[in-house]
């Protein structure tokens, strides 16, 4: 939880002194921005992992800043934290939708802001684990990136068609499930009109040569005689 960089922006200087210094003592690195403009500038120059933002800016307000943050797509990751005047005002704020991760009413506890803070780091640094997971899987040498659609082995890329790409990615998600030609024929390319089973077999000789040391002796997508085909990581060896 240490040296984790947290911009405050607070236009009211005690309150954010306040902050910072509390912050700090908790072993946070912390950064002030006096308005929304400042703000922006540093964010898009800086690293956070969170944000206590204000609501009553001058120049660019809370809500605004907010929602560009969040539109953004190389800074939506980062936490958010709203402070706002009134309880009143978190109703409001949720009817907004602005992707905000939490809301803290002023007055607050120097404490229990740090606390929040703790928390929504937490809660971030889980669900951006679980997003990394499920967006490289991997496959002995194989690291497959489903949302870029690429495909590296030891950090080389390998070039795949669009089919090969879904049919290598088919049954390396299901490690060890032995799977047939005609099953594959309907998950891969659907309801296709002259599509034969031995296209599947076409397939996986063209991914084997891609991606395998030895294409007749391969070690990812295995073959199990008469049935189909199956990916082999995951199986006990
Ligand atoms: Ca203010």
């Amino acid at each position: 939880m240490e040296n984790k960089g947290i911009l405050i922006v607070e236009d009211e200087p005690d309150i954010r002194e306040l902050i910072k210094y509390n912050l700090v003592k908790q072993g946070f690195e912390a950064d002030i921005a006096g308005s929304g403009t400042e703000a922006l500038e540093k964010i898009r120059l800086g690293q956070y992992d969170l944000i206590l933002l204000d609501l009553m800016l001058p120049g660019i307000d809370g809500i605004d800043l907010c929602r560009m943050l969040k539109s953004d797509a190389a800074l939506s990751g980062i936490p958010v934290i709203i402070l706002t005047a009134r309880s009143e005002e978190i109703d409001m704020l949720l009817g907004l939708e602005l992707g905000a991760d939490d809301y803290v009413t002023k007055p607050f506890s120097p404490r229990e802001l740090v606390a929040r803070v703790k928390a929504v780091l937490r809660r971030c640094s889980a669900r951006a684990g679980r997003q990394t997971e499920e967006k490289l899987i991997k496959a002995g040498p194989l690291v497959i990136d489903t949302e870029r659609y690429l495909v590296t082995r030891e950090d080389v890329p390998v070039e795949l068609s669009a089919m090969e790409f879904k049919l290598l990615l088919y049954l390396v998600r299901r490690p060890g499930k032995v799977l047939n030609r005609d099953f594959l024929l309907d998950a891969i390319w659907g309801h296709e009109a002259y599509v034969e089973p031995r296209t599947v077999d076409v397939h996986v000789r063209r991914i084997r040569e891609k991606i395998e040391d030895n294409p007749s002796d391969p070690k990812i997508i295995l073959t199990k005689r008469g049935v189909g085909y199956y990916s082999a990581d995951g199986e006990q060896t």
